[in-house]
């Protein structure tokens, strides 16, 4: 309900005015996406789509990450990459992501209490969300009202969380630590990457960026860049997992390097809750 009341406010401080008139047929996309985004929760046009992450070598599932999708009324699916930017601008990733970690650890918790197959879920989180007071707060509120095993909970998040202050950013991921929840840092080497930060931040995984897995097979320097990451982590007692693996050549190169965790194309694309029921434990399911 407080997410509700929470949009209505957003919605009551952006008006129609913005769009009157002649403006309204030069106004971009964009502008009409930020606006479309504020009746968005109420209308229940979110879904969250999950994508298995599998053992590089068996195939097993491991875990799977929540993926939110938009079911736009009038532009279809729209992808999380054009609208969670607009929503960090906008402030409405607050609300979003309460929603996202709200109806993941549902989900779960419902596939749990129904005796059937779970995974942990990786429920990805925006630096906003992380660093706004009360974050840890609504985190233990909502796994003690859906019931899910907070082992079964883990969060991404990238390195910009350090930006807002890395003393309090440590403090939090340990107390995440201390609740059993899992913590990756996604998107592993795009960001500013001062390594050294690394060591100090109590987490348990990183998430090698697809950009790197891209074109490992033909560039030299990211393969490079994927072996000295994996040999760092894992000195560091860290699980790596790969982001894009959309080929068999480069998950074999990826067991060769040594890489934990896998998850792309390759194995499965993100689906919605009903789909991932009916997947088998191994992945990807050879043609018979
Ligand atoms: P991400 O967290 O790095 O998620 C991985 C993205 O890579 C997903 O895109 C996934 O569909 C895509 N992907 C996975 N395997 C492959 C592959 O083999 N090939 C290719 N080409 N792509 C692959 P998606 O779902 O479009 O999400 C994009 C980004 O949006 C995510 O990147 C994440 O940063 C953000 N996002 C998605 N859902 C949420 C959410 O609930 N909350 C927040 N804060 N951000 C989210
Ligand atoms: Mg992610
Ligand atoms: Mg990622
Ligand atoms: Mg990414």
């Amino acid at each position: 309900a407080d997410i509700a009341v929470e949009a209505a406010k957003q919605q009551g401080r952006n008006t129609w005015q913005w769009y009157e008139g002649d403006e309204r047929r030069n106004i971009s996309e964009h502008a009409l996406l930020r606006h479309d985004l504020y009746t968005a929760l109420c209308e229940n046009q979110f879904e969250l789509y999950y994508q298995p992450i599998v053992d590089a070598v068996s195939g097993r599932i491991r875990s799977v990450e929540a993926l939110v999708r938009w079911h736009h009324p009038r532009h279809g699916l729209v992808s999380p990459g054009i609208f969670i930017p607009i929503a960090e601008q906008t402030g409405q990733i607050i609300p979003l992501g309460r929603w996202v970690l709200r109806q993941a650890c549902q989900n779960l918790a419902d596939l749990h209490a129904k005796g059937e197959r779970v995974f942990p879920v990786a429920v990805n989180i925006s630096s906003l969300q992380f660093r706004r007071d009360g974050f840890l707060d609504e985190l233990r509120r909502i796994l003690d009202e859906t019931g899910l095993p907070s082992e079964l909970l883990e969060l991404e998040m990238t390195e910009s969380i350090l930006l807002g202050g890395a003393k309090q950013a440590i403090e939090m991921i340990r107390t995440l630590r201390g609740m059993n929840i899992t913590v990756a840092i996604d998107d592993f080497g795009t960001g500013f990457s001062s390594l050294s930060y690394l060591r100090d931040l109590p987490i348990h995984k990183i998430k090698l960026d697809r950009a790197f897995i891209r074109d490992m097979l033909t560039n030299h320097s990211n393969a490079a860049i994927v072996q000295g990451i994996i040999a760092m982590a894992h000195h560091m007692g860290l699980v790596v997992v790969a982001e894009g693996v959309e080929e068999h050549e480069q998950q074999q190169d990826l067991i060769r390097r040594g890489c934990d965790l896998l998850q792309g194309f390759h194995f499965a694309k993100p689906m919605p809750l009903e789909s991932l029921r009916a997947l088998p434990d191994l992945l990807p399911v050879d043609p018979a």
